[in-house]
């Protein structure tokens, strides 16, 4: 197969020598051919020496990377990718085993396949491409999913309508490239979550807040809980089976509410310790009163872009310091940022100035990220994206 070629400024390689995986518009000196986007090609730097193939852009990021070798991007080659993705799923105890079914498969660069994601919910894989380069792939890797995940898989949802570049224009549509129309109860960690692929967030469901659930779960017994920004609520059902007293979960979508309490139908039937309300985030704080002892607050990314990043912190600031004043003494607040342009530094310090603003004694117990199923590469830490704290409020 021949392919285009994207030459290198002199001394632009060395960010494909370390292995990043995205090469800039602004690194390249030429380009051999008249490569389309979507297309694979070849980056080659200083004397003729090949770096990289991967999907070519429109755009600040020109090429992301499939391999730094060259190999054929074929058929083998997406089994490969995605049996490598698979084996650590089963080796993380997420994959093949009976309390859980729930989990992101491939995490784009951290599984070595930029611009994709896949997350698996019991039979049912939803695929999610953000490149021009993986919406003409999805039938290539709908086949390799088949191939690796056998009996397993029964359904593949596409759901990239509002994920590939707006300008592409590619029309595309979302819809099912296997299998059909089903209602898959997911499980994780034992919990059945009802999720609606098709017109749910992202694809369906926050896979990312799996390990933090979890330790939420740990410190709920006896305690009064206020979920907030629950969309389906997850965080809500593992404090019910932690022995929480109440919890309250809130969302300003009235959809997230009716699945948060088809959730809790399908977890905890008739119980009568949850309630769910439809309502904003800051009304809701400003007119609560101090009966919270645990508090989750996971809203969603303030800041999508850099230039938007100093309101993204007030916007944070301002939401800890109302949970500050208004928790009980004694109370433990799960506290996150999925902003990817928010650093864990600057989520720490508009976290801090809150706590302050308060006045109380505050203790970090724990500092929380994204869990192993949404792997990081080394070689490209932008990847990293969520970040928690969990704080003792005296
Ligand atoms: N904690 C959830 C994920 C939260 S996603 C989980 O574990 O699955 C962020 C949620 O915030 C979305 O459901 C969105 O509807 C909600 N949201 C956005 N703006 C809001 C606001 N101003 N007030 C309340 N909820 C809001």
């Amino acid at each position: 197969m021949k392919y285009c070629k994207v030459f290198l400024k002199p001394k632009k390689e060395e960010s494909l020598l370390r292995f990043h995986p995205w090469v800039f518009s602004g690194a390249i000196q030429s380009v051999e051919g008249d490569p389309e986007e979507g297309d694979l090609v070849e980056v080659y730097g200083a004397n003729q020496r090949f770096l990289a193939i991967g999907h070519y852009q429109i755009g600040s990021i020109a090429v992301r990377v499939l391999s730094f070798t060259p190999i054929p991007i074929d058929d083998a080659f997406w089994i490969e990718r995605i049996r490598i993705a698979y084996e650590l799923r089963k080796t993380l105890r997420l994959a093949g085993v009976e309390n859980n079914n729930t989990f992101r498969l491939i995490h784009g660069e951290g599984d070595n396949l930029p611009g994709l994601v896949i997350d698996m919910y019991a039979h049912t894989a939803v695929m999610q491409a953000h490149s021009v380069g993986m919406h003409y792939a999805r039938h290539q890797i709908a086949e390799a999913l088949k191939a690796v995940l056998g009996d397993t898989l029964q359904n593949i949802y596409y759901k990239s309508e509002a994920t590939l570049p707006y300008k592409a224009n590619l029309g595309s549509e979302d819809g099912y490239l296997f299998g059909g129309e089903v209602e898959d109860i997911a499980i994780e960690n034992g919990l059945k979550f009802c999720v609606d692929w098709q017109k749910g967030q992202k694809t369906g469901f926050f896979v990312d807040q799996r390990e933090n659930r979890s330790l939420l779960e740990h410190y709920a017994k006896d305690r009064s809980v206020l979920n907030m920004f629950c969309y389906t609520g997850g965080f809500s059902f593992y404090a019910m089976r932690g022995g929480a007293k109440v919890v309250h979960s809130v969302d300003s979508s009235a959809k997230a509410i009716s699945l948060t309490k088809k959730n809790v139908e399908l977890n905890f039937p008739g119980d009568p310790r949850h309630e769910a309300y439809a309502e904003d985030a800051f009304k809701y704080l400003e007119k609560m009163g101090s009966n919270y002892d645990l508090i989750i607050l996971d809203p969603p990314a303030f800041a999508k872009h850099k230039n938007v990043l100093r309101n993204a912190l007030q916007g944070y600031r301002k939401l800890n310091a109302i949970a500050f004043e208004k928790i009980k003494p004694g109370g433990i607040l799960f506290t996150f940022s999925c902003s990817q342009v928010v650093s864990k530094e600057n989520f720490r310090l508009a976290v801090f100035s809150a706590a302050a603003q308060s006045g109380r004694s505050v203790r970090i117990l724990h500092q929380l990220t994204q869990p192993a199923d949404h792997p990081v590469n080394i070689y490209h830490p932008e990847g990293e994206y969520l970040k928690g704290l969990v704080l003792y409020v005296e």
